[in-house]
């Protein structure tokens, strides 16, 4: 497990300003939360973190590993980073198994056979999905895609979980489920996760902070009920 410091992280979109000198600390083990309307720079802050878009200027560090030390030519790729990932669109491969799903990144990184079964079996245990192994993904359920996406993005045992919007696709029964097994589940692994949502009540169910963001800069950032009590 790791924490994750960003330091006046600066990121442009050519004459655009997604994110302004964004500072956070996330300690280790920690659900943090970005919360704020379509279009403040959550999304665009979380890729940074992943390596899926360039920062312009800032530090981002995990653990005792600077992804980032402000110079736009030398950032760490993606595949380096060691970090789990779970969009809005869950995209899973849809000619393979949820088994062949969770397997192929491991593949992709050497992970021999009986390690791989080994991982992929206590993924699909953590999220009560074992059963479904040798399932296409368009014989389940939305929640039940979602849950193999979390799956696929924890097989690698990452110290850092980033996650955009995973449930917006569900219907609101199913995403009030399923915030209760993902914050269980976040707990049980203690992975540091940092937490995508336009959603204030999302938020405030399942987060140990939130950083409230508009227009590319923090606004608040405090425990739920700090944000709560003072909106
Ligand atoms: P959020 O995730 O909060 O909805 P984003 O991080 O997606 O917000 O967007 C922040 C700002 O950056 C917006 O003004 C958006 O239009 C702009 N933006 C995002 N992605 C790009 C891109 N690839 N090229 C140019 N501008 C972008
Ligand atoms: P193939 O085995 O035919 O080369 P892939 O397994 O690479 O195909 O991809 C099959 C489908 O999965 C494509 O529709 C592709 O867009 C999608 N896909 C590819 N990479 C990813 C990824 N990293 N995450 C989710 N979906 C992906």
């Amino acid at each position: 497990m790791a924490d994750l410091v960003l330091q006046n992280l600066t990121i442009k979109y050519g004459a655009v300003t997604a994110v302004e000198d964004l500072n956070i600390h996330v300690a280790s083990g920690e659900f943090l939360t970005l919360l704020g309307p379509s279009g403040c720079g959550k999304s665009t802050s979380l890729f940074s973190v992943a390596g899926l878009n360039h920062a312009t200027s800032g530090t981002i560090r995990v653990g005792d590993r600077v992804l980032f030390d402000g110079n736009p030519n030398n950032t760490v790729p993606p595949e380096k980073r060691n970090i789990g990932l779970v969009f809005q669109s869950y995209a899973l491969w849809p000619h393979k198994t949820v088994a062949e799903n969770l397997a192929f990144p491991l593949t992709l990184r050497k992970i021999g056979r009986a390690e791989r079964d080994e991982r992929i079996k206590e993924a699909l245990g953590l999220v009560e999905m074992l059963p479904y192994a040798d399932r296409y993904p368009f014989e389940l359920s939305g929640g039940q895609q979602q849950r193999v996406a979390l799956a696929r993005a924890l097989v690698y045992r990452p110290p850092l979980l980033l996650l955009d919007e995973p449930l917006s696709n569900l219907d609101a029964k199913l995403r009030e489920r399923a915030r209760v097994w993902l914050r269980e589940l976040q707990e049980r692994l203690n992975v540091t996760t940092i937490y995508v949502t336009h959603d204030q009540a999302e938020a405030l169910a399942v987060s140990d902070r939130i950083a409230v963001m508009s227009m590319g800069r923090m606004r608040q950032l405090g425990t739920p009920r700090e944000i709560y009590e003072r909106p």
